[in-house]
């Protein structure tokens, strides 16, 4: 299948900190943030490298495998580079990649490390996709805290799984199809600690183009604070479609659609078997089904 996106990206490095430890990459095929941590300003060296490292994939034709083995090799640079400078440098990684075999794309693969987020707006419901790894996230999984509670706790900016803090690092990932209409929040903790979930489902559902969408979200977060740097992209799946061409034929065999050489009747079929009619099914697939998830190490 084919599928077009449509997204809008803003970083800012909110009303208090002097500098901007978020790192974007947006498009055309990956989409993520990364929120730096460490001291003398080493934050923003962990999250330029891991951006950097997802970047250089961004342009070609990447799988899941692939994209995994980029956030591995991010996260051995990110700690190779801490412990070079005994600065303790790490990163949050979180955000989504359109995946793709022979030119088509196959999935839209979600992966996560930390505390950074990655949402979809699915029929205008916003969904968590991304778990946290965190102090409280960890306390409210045990039930020893509430969601409220844990927004308010000490210990809230706490991360449990960083790249940067060990050679090897666990990825959670989850598969979705490409669904038209979607649309997909990736964000920093700067966005989720000062705007509720409620708020961002609305600016989401209400705002059509996604650059307008990322520019008011960061209006929300400099509002209620902007205590630390916000970062958000909005990517819509803007269509999906089956290509109306068969696929894994050359193009210099495309004259024999019209005249079909009688040495070539085993093509014949290919070309009698009606296409189009798939695309429909496709589009409208309402099923859940999704590609499946994981968490993997190294
Ligand atoms: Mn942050």
């Amino acid at each position: 299948m084919d599928v077009k996106l449509r997204w809008g990206q803003i970083s800012h490095p909110g009303n208090v900190r002097s500098r901007n430890e978020d790192a974007l990459v947006a498009g055309p095929s990956i989409f993520a943030v990364a929120d730096g941590m460490g001291g003398h300003d080493a934050g923003d060296v962990a999250s330029a490298m891991t951006i950097e490292t997802l970047s250089s994939l961004a342009a070609t034709e990447l799988d899941r495998s692939a994209l995994l083995d980029a956030v591995r090799s991010a996260n051995r640079a990110v700690t190779a580079e801490g412990a070079r400078l005994a600065n303790g440098m790490g990163t949050t990684l979180t955000g989504l990649a359109v995946t793709s075999e022979n030119g088509r794309a196959v999935d839209v693969v979600v992966f996560n490390v930390g505390d950074s987020r990655t949402y979809a707006l699915h029929h205008g419901r916003l969904e968590r996709l991304t778990h946290d790894h965190s102090v409280v996230q960890e306390l409210v999984d045990a039930g020893r805290l509430s969601a409220d509670e844990a927004e308010r706790h000490p210990d809230r900016n706490v991360i449990t799984r960083s790249l940067g803090a060990e050679p090897s690092v666990e990825i959670d990932w989850v598969a979705r199809k490409p669904r038209q209409g979607d649309r997909y929040l990736v964000c920093s903790d700067g966005l989720t600690k000062e705007v509720a979930e409620n708020e961002l489902a609305a600016v989401l559902a209400q705002v059509p183009e996604p650059q307008v969408a990322a520019d008011l979200l960061l209006a929300a977060a400099l509002q209620s604070g902007g205590r630390d740097n916000v970062t958000a992209i909005v990517v819509d799946v803007v269509a999906v479609t089956e290509p109306a061409v068969r696929t894994g034929l050359d193009d210099d065999t495309a004259p024999r659609e019209t005249e079909p050489s009688p040495l070539d009747d085993d093509t014949l079929p290919r070309f009698a078997r009606p296409r189009v009619g798939s695309v429909a099914a496709t589009v409208g697939d309402k099923g859940d089904g999704d590609g499946g998830e994981g968490s993997e190490g190294e």
